[in-house]
This record gives structure tokens, C-alpha cells and sequence, in this order.
């Protein structure tokens, strides 16, 4: 079991029924039933992995990073892409290992998804050089930490209209130099390697914007922490560049290309997240359905009380089809993964991937807060993590784009449709 920060007060037959192992088993009698043979396989030694050997190591107490080298170990960084032996990868593993992860713990997945996928994504898409297939390596290997730079003070949703400087070198080197400034960069205050991004020409974004992947160590970089409640773990920071050079060898996407890398990687980044925030739903779901069951008040069971179960029944529902909606959008992923140039493909992935994330983030949320109130006190104490688990899933929301966000590009689909019957 966990290292908890405070005393338990569960009642001991509740106490023993609160497992991980015990979570998992509900919720591969809801999950298996969708997954292939090889799928099932995957989960069930991915999960044997987080009872062995993850979750002895959680402390609630202490960062999330010192587990990093342990998914590492196994291959469970990141399972998108093909790295080394580490088999079977695409998109459905990947969200299968974030729902399973963000059971264990969401705070860890999230740390997890931004270096893993958000970092990795963009180095495995676009890397070639040897500093950024040894970055990927590192990340891979969870020995270093990855974050994503897009984010400003005053540019957040309109991620486009970037005022991060990059500027050519005036030799020949081809390096560029780097200068703004990042906020909300998960994992930054910590992180050896940075995605940033920045433009040449701040009129001109689309076609001037860089792709780059910049190292701690290199001059004129700095990196500070925000106050964010809900995840104490997990370092969230500004990050500054001050002038930083940045040599030619680091140039994921050059002069425009860092516009379209940009824009093609969010969609996975987007699909990982709904996998995060499903598994946070079922974390709270399960938690709550055992908890109530266990649990008496009047002399009575709470789930026998129907104002419990209803809600509780209500909620599995939900779930049930956010789960198989989520895994039809990376079935979608796959797709355009095998068809790189087909843009309306590409078009409608986004869309869809983007309502999927706004319907499984907001999800994550409304079940979370709902059993938190249904399990009542025990519901906001570590004994069980619900409260984690409603934490987490504020920072689903609006990571990856806020809920607006996601809607506007569904209401950006919703305009092409409608140019069918013009
Ligand atoms: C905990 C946390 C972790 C994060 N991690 C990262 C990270 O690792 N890397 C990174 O680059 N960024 C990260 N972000 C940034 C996140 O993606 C942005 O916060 C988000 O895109 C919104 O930007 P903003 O905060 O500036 O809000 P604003 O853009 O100021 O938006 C404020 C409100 O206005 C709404 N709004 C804005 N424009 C529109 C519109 N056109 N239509 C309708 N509504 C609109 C928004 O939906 C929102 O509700 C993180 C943020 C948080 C809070």
C-alpha cells in the first residue's frame, strides 16, 4: 500500500478491500470486454508491474520523480512508439497505460504524459540528431525529465500568437537564440530537456515559428516554480530564456515547420490526456463503489440507500461510453499515423480527438467531485484517492487546452460540415 501523509481512520474491513489490486479487478471486468488478446495480455503485466514494483514506492509525501527510472526500466514512459524491444506500442496501448497509471496515481501519470509523450512526441516525430536521439533515450529511459514550452503570461489559448523571440545566429553556425518567456511548464522546474517553442516574426507566426529542443545546462536558461495547489508533487513552473543559444543540432522544426509539428502533436498529447482523465474517473468510480458498499450509516449499507446508487449507476454508465469513445479516437490516432498526408483525415482527428478531451476531462472532474460528497468524509482524506484523484482532474481540464478550446475546434468541424450543404 501507499505512504500515506496522514493517520488512517478507514475501519479495517474497508481498509483491506481498498486495494489497488482490488481496484484493478472491477475494473478489468469492465475494460477487458473492449480489448483484443494482446491488449488484455499488455494490461494485466502492466498491472502486476504497478502493484510489485511501482506502488511500494509511492509516498504521497515526496515528488513524483524518483518512480521515473522504474517505468523506464520496463518500457512504461511512454508506449506510442516503438523504443528498443518494448513491445506492443500505438495509441491504444498508450491509453491503457495512462488509464492504468493514473489508477495507481494520477499525480505520477501526469508528471509521466508530459515527459513521456508530450516531450518524447515531438523528438521521436522530428529528432535525428545524435543530441536529440540521446534526449529521447534519456526520456525514455525516465533517467531525465521532459516538459513543453508553449504556454505564455499573456498568450495561453492562443497558443499561435507566440511572443517568445528565436533569432539566427549571425554566423554561420545555423544555431538560433531564444528569448521570452514560458509559464505553466509542467515538470520544468525539474527538467533536464525542453520543447520550446518561439517565432521569428511575431506578425508572421505560422510561418516563422521554431520547434526546439533546449538542454538544462545551457546559458541564459532559468526555470522557477508556481504555486500550484493541486498537484504538490509535481513541479510546474515559468521558464525563461534569456538570450539562450541554441545550437543547429537542436532544431526539431525550423523556420515554419514548428508550426505544423506543433499542431500534429497536440492531437496525441490530447488523446494521452483522455486516457489519464478516463483513468481518473474510474480510480473515483471504483473507489466510491466499494467504499459505499462497505460503508454503513442508518444500520444500512449506503449503496442500499437509492440516492447513492443511482448516481453511482449513472456515473458507470457515463464511463462505459467515454472509455469506448476513447478508444475509437485512438483508433482514429492510428489511422492518420499510417496516413500522414491525408489532411482531411488529419482535420477530423482533431476535431474529434478535442471533443473526446473535453467530454473525458470534464468527466473526470463531475465523477470525482460527485463521490467525493457520496463517500463523504473519508472522501476528502488520503485513506482514499478521491480528493487526488478530483485534484488531477482540474489540471486534465485545462492542460492540452482549455474546455473552450476543445470546443472551438469542434465548432471549427461543425462550420466545415456545414459548407457541405452551401
Ligand atoms: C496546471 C497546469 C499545467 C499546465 N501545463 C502546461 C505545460 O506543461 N506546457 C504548456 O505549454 N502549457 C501548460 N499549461 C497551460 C495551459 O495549456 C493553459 O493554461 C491553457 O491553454 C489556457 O491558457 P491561459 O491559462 O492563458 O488562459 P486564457 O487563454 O487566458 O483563457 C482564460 C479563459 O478564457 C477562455 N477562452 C480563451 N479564448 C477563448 C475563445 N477563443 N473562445 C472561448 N473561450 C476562450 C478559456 O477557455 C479560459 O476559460 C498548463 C496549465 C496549468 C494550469
Amino acid at each position: 500500500m501507499f505512504q500515506f501523509g496522514g493517520i488512517n481512520i478507514l475501519n479495517e474491513d474497508i481498509r483491506e478491500k481498498i486495494t489497488t489490486e482490488n481496484i484493478f479487478k472491477i475494473f478489468n471486468s469492465f475494460i477487458i470486454p473492449l480489448l483484443s488478446h494482446e491488449e488484455r495480455d499488455f494490461m494485466l503485466l502492466l498491472q502486476k508491474y504497478c502493484i510489485d514494483i511501482i506502488e511500494p514506492k509511492i509516498d504521497m509525501t515526496r515528488d513524483v520523480y524518483n518512480i521515473f527510472p522504474f517505468l523506464g526500466e520496463a518500457g512504461y514512459m511512454q508506449r506510442l512508439y516503438p523504443y528498443e524491444d518494448f513491445k506492443p506500442f500505438g495509441m491504444r496501448y498508450e491509453m491503457i497505460l495512462a488509464m492504468v497509471l493514473s489508477i495507481v496515481d494520477p499525480e505520477l501519470d501526469l508528471a509521466r504524459v508530459v515527459s513521456g509523450v508530450l516531450a518524447m512526441n515531438p523528438l521521436y516525430s522530428h529528432g535525428k540528431s545524435d543530441r536529440e536521439k540521446r534526449a529521447l533515450g534519456d526520456l525514455m529511459a525516465g533517467r531525465k525529465i521532459g516538459c513543453i514550452c508553449i504556454t505564455e503570461r499573456e498568450r495561453g489559448s492562443d497558443a499561435v500568437n507566440m511572443q517568445t523571440r528565436v533569432r539566427t545566429c549571425d554566423d554561420e553556425t545555423g544555431d538560433v537564440l531564444y528569448n521570452g518567456e514560458k509559464v505553466f511548464t509542467t515538470n520544468g522546474p525539474v527538467a533536464d530537456y525542453f520543447i520550446a517553442y518561439g517565432v521569428e516574426d511575431e506578425k508572421a507566426p505560422r510561418e516563422s515559428m521554431y520547434q526546439a529542443l533546449i538542454e538544462r545546462g545551457f546559458k541564459g536558461l532559468e526555470t522557477h516554480r508556481l504555486g500550484i495547489l493541486s498537484a504538490p508533487r509535481v513541479h510546474i513552473g515559468q521558464t525563461l530564456f534569456k538570450n539562450v543559444r541554441v545550437p543547429k543540432d537542436n532544431i526539431l522544426g525550423g523556420r515554419g515547420q514548428g508550426y505544423t509539428n506543433l499542431f500534429r502533436g497536440l492531437v496525441a498529447e490530447r488523446n494521452t490526456i483522455i486516457g489519464s482523465s478516463l483513468g481518473i474517473s474510474w480510480l473515483s468510480a471504483i473507489t466510491g463503489l466499494v467504499y459505499t458498499n462497505l460503508r454503513k450509516q442508518f444500520n444500512k449499507r449506503l449503496l442500499e440507500f437509492q440516492a447513492v446508487s443511482f448516481p453511482i449507476a449513472e456515473m458507470l454508465v457515463d464511463l462505459m461510453a467515454a472509455t469506448d469513445l476513447g478508444f475509437s479516437a485512438a483508433n482514429e490516432y492510428q489511422k492518420i499515423a499510417r496516413y500522414p498526408e491525408n489532411v482531411e483525415m488529419i482535420k477530423y482527428n482533431a476535431s474529434f480527438s478535442a471533443g473526446t478531451k473535453y467530454l473525458a476531462s470534464n468527466l473526470a472532474h463531475r465523477i470525482s467531485y460527485e463521490m467525493q460528497q457520496l463517500c463523504g468524509g473519508a472522501g476528502y482524506t488520503d485513506n482514499l484517492r478521491i480528493d487526488k484523484a478530483l485534484e488531477i482532474s482540474k489540471i486534465q481540464e485545462i492542460i492540452g487546452g482549455s474546455r473552450n478550446i476543445q470546443l472551438l475546434l469542434v465548432t471549427q468541424a461543425m462550420k466545415s460540415i456545414l459548407r457541405l450543404i452551401e
